[in-house]
């Protein structure tokens, strides 16, 4: 079967700066699954793997324009530490925390601590930065009516529901 809407895939996946260190990798738990065609994974990424199958090895490289932008020094933010999610007890600068926001947790490095509020800057860990990915496509299945419901995929490497 190939990757097509409404598929979900698993997927190996090891994330690396061009030329650089690996930054992420799924090697260290498992597989990820994703519903492909439902805004789960970065455009660039599911455009590279529409009409791959299991088995398919598929390197992706990205410019920051089409992963997580440029870096932008101004894209810094005062918030009360209570609206970040799951917070150390101590915090420090350098820390990557979880900030509340519209659309969900999204991920802030901390610059300045203070008692009440937190200096962070809010550019995506990897903005800036020309990003290689090195997929490997472990399975493609049709996705179920709910998982296309729901718009994410279920079951081992997928979302939970508890
Ligand atoms: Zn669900």
């Amino acid at each position: 079967m190939q990757i097509a809407r409404d598929t979900v895939v698993e997927l190996e996946y090891s994330l690396r700066e061009t030329e650089g260190e690996v930054l992420e990798s799924s090697q260290a738990t498992m597989p990820l699954a994703y519903l492909h065609g439902h805004n789960n994974l970065l455009p660039a990424l599911e455009r590279a793997l529409v009409g791959k199958a299991a088995g398919d090895d598929v390197t992706v490289n990205l410019a920051p324009e089409e992963a997580y932008g440029e870096r932008r020094e101004q894209l810094t933010q005062r918030v009360p530490i209570k609206h970040l999610s799951h917070a150390p007890k101590r915090l420090a600068p350098g820390m990557v925390v979880r900030m509340q926001t519209e659309r969900g947790a999204e991920p802030a490095r901390v610059l300045k601590v203070g008692k009440f509020n937190v200096d962070l800057d809010l550019n995506h860990p990897f903005a800036g930065k020309h990003l290689q990915f090195d997929l490997k496509v472990v399975s493609v299945r049709a996705a179920t009516a709910e998982e296309i419901a729901h718009g994410h995929a279920h079951g081992p490497g997928g979302h939970h529901h508890h």
